[in-house]
């Protein structure tokens, strides 16, 4: 079973330093993350093996790597300065601010029937266009339909929607003028809130200087920048973050021969080439049949419909992954089939024919055409692009939240399990009182000590799981987590013997591929106060971080410390001993399986590098 809640994969990367809340010494800045130690690693890893098979395993592709700021043109020409908007609403009464499209898929079916009714539309899509088309009327519509504010769960009162552009700005060189003065758009440049701009600006470079023939393509990670209305969901969708895209660039329909690819059967194979991608490093090398249907009932490939689409675009493809919780199917990669559109934007001497197809005014911008001459068919053309892009981020929570598990190592006993249960019937009369408690002192005007609601929630949760144990031992200590038990007496207390009680019964594990993991192999002394020992670990861990990450440790005992990289996703763990200074061989264990093999030291390099993957 991957992670039960975002709460879980969360708790793990801050405990373990993969992910730290940014600015956190002044407060923290909405959803800006850290990489620590190990999510850095986890994050280049990611995009190690995307690089390795976008461009390494083709014979069509070329990386890239353009700069973040470009001229405020470029902007202009691909459409992002006018239309790069999301709807924004307002509740007056809460002071909460939602993307209108999200807030509306909050709401009930009845509240969007009512919607759908009113406005004539079908869809959430429909319906954002609706609104946001009769300026004065969409208050009133969403308060005759009763919507709903999810922060508190009561109507509220909603403004105008308008649109907010969702680019970060800044300027080149000293400006003092003010916003929207000629001298300060001269000056004014946007953070990319996409990679793919800085591949087209170098189509014909590259192109040129490798003597490319179409078909071919180029990939980029980096950086790109939203300033998002509503981020969250952890690191899923953050104002900072990171892309992978590819632009494929190919031969419009008319000039595809006998016997090629069309755009359409281009797409496609993209599509099916990142789905793959996906499965192969969201699936350990340990799993069986059943465990890998599993993970593919996680991912899904969702064609976008026809209104859904952007007006350029004549097909896109999503790659989505069932988040835990809440969250649910979320976009994970866009695959495009985006015509001719983006080059024809950025050139000049567009015919007036393609200008009008593609809704694009003339480019006086520009010194450039995006064209090409074509060898084989003997014309020029400006390609068209087929774009998977993916968010290196988002794949990183992704692969995290399927690598994460929580396994039962040892069967709890029926009397263990009896003493959760009548702990948490204490917890839960001790909780009772502190309710009514609370409830008095609010009539009475008095602050009360604890938030009868949220205590109410604690305990609704923790009835849950005690209901179904001990299949949901897992969920013990994550319930006692919940912001509704802090300060109750009962808990304090039953939470450390707890603690001790799961680590003995079960083991967190990242299952994650072994390409991807942190740390690959950690070397441990069976006795530290040995110092032969402890020089052998230690030349050990030497011999081997030269090609990848290892480390060494003799701070606990060998189970705890097993323990440890097994939360980490370390696959493999050796373990030097009496023997090993004898015969020469150490304990090698496999982290899903547990399994312990006797490997010499001097087959250790022949023995890893396969089962690593790199
Ligand atoms: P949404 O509709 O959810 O805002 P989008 O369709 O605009 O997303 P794209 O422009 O297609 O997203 O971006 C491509 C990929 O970049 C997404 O599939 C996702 O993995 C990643 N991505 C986009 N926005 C964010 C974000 N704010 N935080 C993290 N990753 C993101």
């Amino acid at each position: 079973m991957p992670a039960k809640s975002l709460e879980q994969v969360r708790n793990l990367c801050m405990r373990r330093g993969f992910v730290f809340p940014g600015s956190a010494a002044y407060g923290g800045v909405a959803s800006f993350w850290d990489y620590g130690p190990l999510g850095v690693e986890l994050l280049n890893n990611v995009k190690k093996a995307w690089w390795q098979d976008a461009v390494y395993a083709r014979d069509d592709m070329d990386g890239l790597d353009a700069a973040v700021l470009m001229s405020r043109k470029v902007w202009q020409h691909s459409g992002h300065e006018a239309t790069f908007n999301d709807p924004l609403v307002d509740n007056k009464k809460t002071k909460k601010r939602y993307r209108l499209d999200h807030l509306l898929e909050a709401q009930t079916h009845e509240v969007r029937a009512a919607l759908y009714e009113a406005t004539g539309s079908e869809d959430v899509v429909g319906l954002v266009h609706a609104l946001m088309g009769q300026p004065g009327n969409a208050p009133m519509q969403l308060h005759s339909a009763q919507v709903i504010d999810p922060a508190n769960g009561e109507q509220g009162d909603w403004t105008e929607p308008r649109q907010f552009n969702l680019m970060f700005q800044s300027h080149v060189g000293p400006v003092s003028a003010a916003q929207g003065t000629d001298e300060e758009k001269a000056a004014r440049v946007y953070l990319r809130p996409e990679t793919a701009q800085g591949i087209f600006m170098n189509f014909a470079h590259v192109q040129r200087s490798l003597a490319r023939k179409v078909p071919f393509g180029i990939a980029q990670i980096g950086k790109a920048f939203r300033n998002e209305i509503t981020p969250g969901n952890f690191i899923f969708r953050t104002r900072e973050f990171e892309q992978m895209e590819i632009e494929f660039f190919i031969k419009p329909p008319q000039f595809v021969a006998e016997g090629e690819k069309n755009d359409e059967q281009w797409h496609e194979e993209w599509v099916q080439q990142r789905y793959r991608w996906w499965l192969r490093y969201a699936t350990p090398p340990s799993a069986g049949n059943v465990e890998m249907e599993e993970t593919e009932s996680r991912f899904r490939k969702r064609a976008q419909a026809a209104d859904e689409l952007a007006h350029y675009a004549k097909a896109t493809t999503d790659i989505e992954y069932l988040f835990p919780g809440a969250l649910g199917w979320g976009e994970i990669e866009g695959v495009a089939n985006r015509t001719d559109f983006d080059l024809s934007a950025h050139s000049k001497d567009v015919p007036e024919e393609d200008l009008k197809r593609l809704k694009l005014e003339v480019n006086k911008d520009s010194n450039e055409k995006f064209d090409y001459f074509d060898p084989d068919a003997k014309a020029r053309y400006i390609p068209w692009v087929i774009e998977p892009s993916a968010g290196a981020t988002r794949a990183l929570l992704t692969f995290l939240c399927e690598a994460y598990h929580e396994e039962l190592v040892k069967e709890p006993t029926k009397q263990e399990i009896d003493q959760i249960r009548s702990d948490a019937a204490m917890i839960r009369k001790n909780a009772e009182k502190k309710v009514k408690e609370a409830r008095k002192d609010i009539e009475a005007g008095k602050e009360p000590k604890h938030q009868p609601d949220k205590v109410e929630a604690f305990l609704a949760q923790l009835e849950d799981v005690v209901a179904r144990l001990p299949a949901s031992l897992d969920e013990v200590l994550l319930a006692l987590d919940h912001e509704g038990a802090q300060n109750l007496e009962p808990v304090k207390k039953f939470r450390p013997p707890t603690e001790k009680f799961m680590e003995d019964c079960t083991r967190t594990v990242l299952r994650l591929h072994p390409a991807l993991a942190p740390i690959k192999l950690a070397v441990f002394p069976l006795k530290k106060n040995k110092p032969e020992i402890v020089e052998l670990a230690k030349s050990i861990k030497q011999k081997f971080q030269k090609h990848f990450r290892t480390v060494y440790d003799d701070s606990a005992g060998i189970g705890r410390l097993y323990r440890r990289q097994d939360e980490i996703g370390t696959p493999y763990c050796i373990t030097v001993d009496f023997e090993s200074l004898e015969d020469g061989t150490v304990t090698v264990r496999e982290r899903d399986t547990m399994a312990q093999e006797r490997v010499a030291i001097d087959d250790l390099h022949d023995y890893l590098l396969p089962r690593l993957e790199l």
